[in-house]
């Protein structure tokens, strides 16, 4: 999509610092991290949320939760934790519509989130 700044990020039209791709998916470091380590992951294919993604996108989702898990061990936050978030929808947080993972760690975190 044209309009949306992931889909912009993974056509590298828009720059941002790519630390993983593979045929399904782009990594890159968020603009305003929230933890020492934070990743975005998320689908080379547009979908808007979690909500539009269909059961046929299941390998695809699985593979975001591999690669973002390969990511922490490679980090070395794997054994001392890290926390996968995917919001879905403003009220639960998400800011742009375009799936995405994000891969915190590095600090701890509390528990319920805000
Ligand atoms: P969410 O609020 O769950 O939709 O997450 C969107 C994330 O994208 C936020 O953590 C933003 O800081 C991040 N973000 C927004 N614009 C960019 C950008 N140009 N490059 C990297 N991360 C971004
Ligand atoms: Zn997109």
């Amino acid at each position: 999509m044209s309009d949306c700044l992931f889909c912009r990020i993974a056509a590298k039209e828009i720059p941002a610092k790519i630390v993983f791709e593979d045929a399904l998916c782009l990594a890159f470091d968020d603009i305003n991290p929230q933890a020492p380590h934070h990743v975005l992951i998320i689908p080379r294919s547009h979908f808007a949320t979690l909500d539009d993604m269909p059961a046929s996108e299941e390998a695809v989702l699985g593979h975001l939760m591999i690669v973002a898990t390969r990511l922490a061990r490679e980090r070395g936050i794997a054994k001392s934790g890290f926390r996968l978030v995917a919001n879905c929808q403003s009220a639960a947080g998400q800011s742009v519509f375009h799936v995405h993972l994000h891969l915190m760690g590095g600090r701890s975190f509390h528990w319920p989130p805000g």
